[in-house]
């Protein structure tokens, strides 16, 4: 990876780095930033502060308290407008520096003259016209899991076909529809035209919305194709290495097609529909169980039952999928508890989950624009505190027999107020 280091006029160390995603800048080792290859800002580090810009223009600001807990806000305007103009500030100076002192330690006058594009195209990057693209192309990116926050959207769908469950308003500002083939493609030639140079660093292709696998078969394969027409899927089988090269080679390389799916859309598609899907790229798919405790999923009206999706994860690993299985901590409260502990490691374990698997421990974080709130207070039902999430989640890992990693699931946590696109 080329590497440059410059020293700034006010006597402060900038080391500058660029590979087929990003282009970063350390000033100080204190000050980070990071940019796509179109100059577009993704983020920075400001000592211990991890600021993430989402393409709609606002900022999260994630940081560990005093008490080393995970803390977070979103920036307001004027913090936002702040970190810009001395992000233009900083970009300024180093571009000077670089011109006068750019030094290639493998002389390489490419890899020089793409840093110095990126970082003029930082400098005359217009946000304002971008978010308004961004805002023109797609419908809210409600939420991804944590390993997709990085993927390339593609809204197959909008909104989620059901939008029953109490707990969830993600998709509530929207009605369900599936795009037609035309709109599909013109929304793919959008999506590319908008993120430019800056595409390389999207990794993965997410099909979304909310549920874009309850797609009738007959005309998500036209979808499926569409994508592995335009895009360079890795093949599933490919070793890591040659992954790694091959999404070096071509900014439209992805590492392939991931989606949300309900219990009840897989329970219509059998092993063979989901093998189709796998040789057009599919590779996992996340199923939010949140409970195995029946009685609790029929609390929460979410459409499919446990048994429902233990049956769909076990067909879609038969098919070859990875799959991702999000579990919700603290829903339902006390009254629920012994229940979800119980049934939801029940569920886990009649899970054929391996090491391409993932389960993901969610804490709940009612939302006010969702019914569970006033549900809840009717039925006398808490919310849960922190502690008693983290309880759950202990008393539901020690109940897993499934084998640790690398041979059984990572089990990593899954924080909603994280999520920035
Ligand atoms: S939890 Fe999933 S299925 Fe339920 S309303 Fe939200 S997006 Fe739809």
């Amino acid at each position: 990876m080329p590497h440059y280091q410059l020293t700034l006029p006010d006597g402060r160390a900038v080391h500058i780095r660029i590979n087929h995603e990003a282009l970063t800048i350390s000033i100080a080792e204190l000050l980070v930033y990071t940019f796509d290859l179109a100059g577009r800002l993704y983020g920075l580090f400001d000592h211990d502060v991890n600021v993430r810009r989402g393409l709609d223009g606002r900022m999260l600001a994630r940081w560990r308290d005093a008490n080393h807990q995970r803390a977070r806000r979103w920036l307001d305007e004027s913090e936002t407008e702040a970190i810009m103009t001395r992000m233009r500030q900083d970009v300024t100076s180093v571009v000077g520096a670089f011109r006068m002192q750019g030094q290639d330690n493998r002389d390489n006058d490419v890899a020089k003259s793409m840093t110095l594009k990126v970082m003029q195209h930082a400098l005359a990057f217009d946000y304002e016209t971008d978010v308004q693209r961004f805002r023109h192309i797609y419908r809210p990116i409600s939420i991804l899991p944590p390993d997709q926050y990085q993927a390339l959207v593609l809204q197959a769908t909008e909104g989620c076909s059901f939008n029953t469950c109490t707990f969830c308003a993600l998709y509530r500002d929207r009605p369900f529809r599936i795009k037609t083939p035309e709109e599909f493609a013109t929304h793919i030639s959008e999506v590319i035209s908008f993120f430019g140079p800056g595409i390389s660093m999207r990794r993965s292709i997410f099909l979304a919305d909310a549920n874009a696998l309850v797609i009738p078969q007959r005309r998500l394969l036209p979808f499926m194709e569409q994508i592995s027409h335009v895009f360079h899927l890795v093949p599933a089988e490919a070793p890591p290495s040659m992954r790694y090269k091959w999404l070096r080679q071509n900014p439209l390389a992805k590492q392939g097609v991931f989606a949300f799916v309900d219990g009840l859309s897989a329970e219509r598609k059998d092993i063979e529909a989901f093998q189709e899907l796998r040789q057009f790229g599919l590779r996992r798919v996340y199923i939010g169980l949140e409970s195995g405790h029946e009685p609790l999923l029929a609390w929460l009206q979410k459409p499919s039952t446990a048994a429902d999706m233990v049956d769909a994860v076990q067909r879609m690993k038969r098919a070859g999928l990875n799959i991702g299985v999000i579990v919700l901590l603290g829903v339902g409260g006390r009254s629920f508890a012994e229940g979800h502990v119980r049934d939801t490691a029940t569920a886990l374990n009649a899970m054929p989950l391996d090491g391409g698997d993932i389960i993901y421990f969610s804490p709940f974080q009612p939302d006010p624009a969702a019914p569970y709130l006033r549900i809840a207070q009717q039925a006398g039902i808490e919310l849960p505190s922190s502690a008693f999430m983290e309880q759950q989640r202990h008393q539901i890992l020690s109940a897993l027999t499934l084998p640790p990693p690398p041979n059984g699931p990572k089990r990593v946590p899954y924080n909603l107020a994280d999520f920035v696109y």
